[in-house]
C-alpha cells in the first residue's frame, strides 16, 4: 500500500517539476496549471482504462486470466493474481478432498442416502442405488417417500425415533432384506444407511431349519426307545421272552439309527467347518472300490446284481476317508433305492481328461423337480422309504461337500420308475498315474 502512495507522490512531483514548473516559467502560471490539469486528466484516463480492465475481469468467468497493467496497476494486478492462484489451489485441494470422500462413500459396502428435512435426496451412493433400485442421475432432489413407499419405511421415517434399525423386506428388489438406520446430522440433515442382511437371514433360517430337522430326526427314535424301555421297566412280568426280545430289537434299531445320524452329523460338521484338511495323499481307488463293492453286496444281501468295472488307472490326489465315505454313500443309496431283482453298476473311468466314478441303478428313480435339492441336508423324496432303509437324509449332503473339497462335481440323471445315474467327476489335476 505504502508503495502505491510513494509512487503517487513521485508522480505528482514529476508532473510539477518537469511539466508545470518549466511551462509556468516560460509561459506564465496559468499555462503551467493548464498543463498540470491536462497531465492529471491523462492520468485519470489511464486509471479509468485499467479500472475498465478490472471490471471486465471481475464480470468474466472465474478462470479468465487476471489483466496485466503498468505502474500501480501492475502491483494491484500482481497481488490479485497471487490471491487468485492461492484460491485456485485451495479449491483444487478442496475438490480433491471431496472426490476422495465421494470415492470412500462409493466404496462402502453399505448404501448411504443423504436427505434434507423435507426428505429430499441430496446424494446417494451406488450401493443405495442397488438396494432401492434408484438412480443418482434422475432421483436426486426427489422426496424419499415418493420413491420408497413401503408403509413400514414411511412410518419409520415419520416416527423420528431412529435408535433402533428397521428390518426392511419387500422393497423393489426381490429377495433382498435390508437393515435400515437413519442417522440425523448437521443442520436438519439425515443419512439413511442400508445394509444387505439377506445372506445373514438365509443362514439364520438354515440354522433354525437345521436345528428343527435334527430335533425331529432324533425325536422319533427317542420316543420309540423311551416308550419300549418304559413298558419293559413297568411290566416285565407280563411279557414273555419273545416279546421282550422283540422290544429290545426295536430299541436297538432305533439306537443304531440315532448313532448313524450323529455320525453323519459329525462328518458333515467337520466337512463344513472347513477345518484343517488332512494332508492330501495318493488314494488308490481299486482296493477302495472293491471294498465298497463288498459292503454294497452285504447291504443288498443277494437281492441285486452289483458289478464294478475299473476302466482306467485309478489313483486320485485327495483324502481317502472322505472319498470312501462319498463313494459308499452313492453305492449304498443305489442298493437302498433299487427294489430286489434290480441291478447296480459301479464304474471308474477317465473320459476326456476327467476322472469319473459313476453309479447306475435300475431303481425307483427321482422326479426332475427333486434333483436340484437332493444334496440339501435332510432333503428326501420319500421320507418313509428313506427311514425304512436306514437313511439319515445326510448322505448326499456329505457327498457334495467331499466332492467340493476335491474340486469335483456331482452329476445326477434320473428317470422315475427306471433308475438313476450318479457321477462324481474329478478334474484332470486330481488324477495320478
Ligand atoms: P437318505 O439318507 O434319505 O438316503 P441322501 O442324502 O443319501 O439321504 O439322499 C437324499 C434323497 O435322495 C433320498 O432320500 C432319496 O429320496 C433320494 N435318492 C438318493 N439316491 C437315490 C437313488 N439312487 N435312487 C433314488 N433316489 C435316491
Amino acid at each position: 500500500m505504502s508503495t502505491i502512495w510513494v509512487r503517487f507522490v513521485w508522480l505528482l512531483l514529476a508532473i510539477t517539476l518537469f511539466v508545470s514548473l518549466p511551462i509556468s516559467l516560460f509561459y506564465g502560471l496559468n499555462w503551467g496549471l493548464a498543463a498540470a490539469i491536462v497531465c492529471l486528466l491523462l492520468l485519470l484516463c489511464w486509471h479509468l482504462l485499467h479500472l475498465h480492465q478490472l471490471m471486465g475481469w471481475l464480470l468474466a468467468s472465474l478462470n479468465s486470466p487476471v489483466p496485466r497493467g503498468r505502474g500501480v496497476w501492475e502491483i494491484a494486478f500482481a497481488e490479485l493474481h497471487r490471491r487468485v492462484r492461492i484460491r485456485q489451489g485451495q479449491q483444487q485441494s478442496l475438490s480433491e478432498t471431496l472426490e476422495h470422500f465421494r470415492r470412500a462413500i462409493q466404496a462402502l459396502p453399505d448404501g448411504v442416502i443423504a436427505f434434507d428435512r423435507h426428505h429430499r435426496i441430496d446424494w446417494l451412493n451406488e450401493r443405495a442405488e442397488t438396494h432401492f433400485a434408484l438412480s443418482a442421475a434422475t432421483d436426486r432432489g426427489q422426496a424419499l417417500t415418493n420413491l420408497i413407499r413401503h408403509p413400514d419405511f414411511v412410518s419409520y421415517l415419520d416416527s423420528g425415533r431412529y435408535t433402533e434399525p428397521l428390518i426392511y423386506r419387500g422393497g423393489r428388489v426381490d429377495g433382498l432384506t435390508l437393515m435400515l438406520q437413519i442417522i440425523p446430522y448437521g443442520d436438519d440433515q439425515n443419512l439413511l444407511v442400508s445394509r444387505d442382511i439377506s445372506q445373514i437371514e438365509r443362514t439364520e433360517t438354515m440354522r433354525r431349519d437345521f436345528i428343527a430337522n435334527v430335533s425331529h430326526e432324533l425325536k422319533t427314535p427317542l420316543t420309540v426307545v423311551a416308550g419300549f424301555s418304559e413298558m419293559l421297566a413297568d411290566g416285565d412280568e407280563i411279557y414273555g421272552m419273545a416279546e421282550i426280545k422283540n422290544y429290545l430289537k426295536l430299541i436297538r434299531e432305533q439306537t443304531v439309527r440315532m448313532q448313524r445320524l450323529i455320525e453323519d452329523l459329525l462328518v458333515l460338521s467337520s466337512l463344513e467347518s472347513g477345518g484343517p484338511a488332512p494332508h492330501e495323499e495318493r488314494v488308490e481307488l481299486e482296493p477302495m472300490l472293491r471294498s465298497i463293492l463288498a459292503d454294497a453286496q452285504a447291504l443288498s444281501a443277494g437281492q441285486h446284481v452289483i458289478t464294478l468295472s475299473i476302466e482306467a488307472p485309478s489313483a486320485l490326489a485327495g483324502y481317502a476317508n472322505e472319498l470312501r465315505s462319498a463313494f459308499s454313500n452313492l453305492a449304498g443309496n443305489a442298493v437302498r433305492y433299487t427294489p430286489a431283482g434290480g441291478s447296480i453298476e459301479m464304474l471308474w473311468r477317465v473320459h476326456q481328461g476327467i476322472g469319473e466314478f459313476v453309479v447306475t441303478d435300475t431303481g425307483i428313480g427321482i422326479g426332475a423337480q427333486h434333483l436340484p435339492r437332493l444334496t440339501e441336508r435332510f432333503y428326501r423324496v420319500d421320507r418313509s422309504r428313506s427311514r425304512e432303509t436306514g437313511g439319515t437324509g445326510l448322505g448326499l449332503a456329505i457327498v457334495k461337500h467331499v466332492l467340493t473339497r476335491h474340486h469335483a462335481t456331482l452329476e445326477i440323471e434320473s428317470t422315475p420308475g427306471k433308475g438313476s445315474r450318479f457321477a462324481a467327476r474329478f478334474p484332470g489335476r486330481c488324477l495320478l498315474n
